[in-house]
């Protein structure tokens, strides 16, 4: 049988549970660039050597991360509600909300159910 386990708490989630994904991207933000006519014509050679000089000796990895990083996170119901509180403070062993409403029978109860897990998407 297909499990996941919760990535705040580490309780396990069967297929069919009810579950969240919570994904992350990280990346470097820029401002839009105006590119005027003296940055095309001028000689970007000796900049780029440079650069490429500083990266030399660093992690590949360490690289990457700088520009763009991201995560994928399942949670579960009780890990959800305590995340979307504070997803910068995210601290599972803070307890759920013993008045919760049960969102899982609530959402069944309306007709929906589980999204595909990947290996059950129809890839057709
Ligand atoms: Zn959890």
């Amino acid at each position: 049988m297909m499990t996941f386990r919760c990535d705040g708490c580490g309780k396990e989630m069967h297929k069919g549970d009810l579950r969240y994904t919570v994904k992350i991207e990280v990346r470097a933000a820029y401002d839009e660039l105006e590119v005027s006519l003296m940055d095309l014509v001028r000689d970007h050679r000796e900049e780029i050597l440079e650069l490429i000089e500083r990266l030399r000796n660093k992690d590949p990895q360490e690289i990457e991360e700088s520009v763009y990083k991201s995560f994928e996170l399942d949670l579960c119901p009780s890990c959800q509600r305590i995340y979307i509180r504070n997803p910068l403070r995210f601290h599972p062993e803070q307890g759920v909300d013993p008045d919760q409403i049960n969102i899982d029978g609530f959402l069944r109860s309306l007709g929906f159910s589980q999204p595909k897990t990947p290996d059950e998407t129809d890839l057709s």
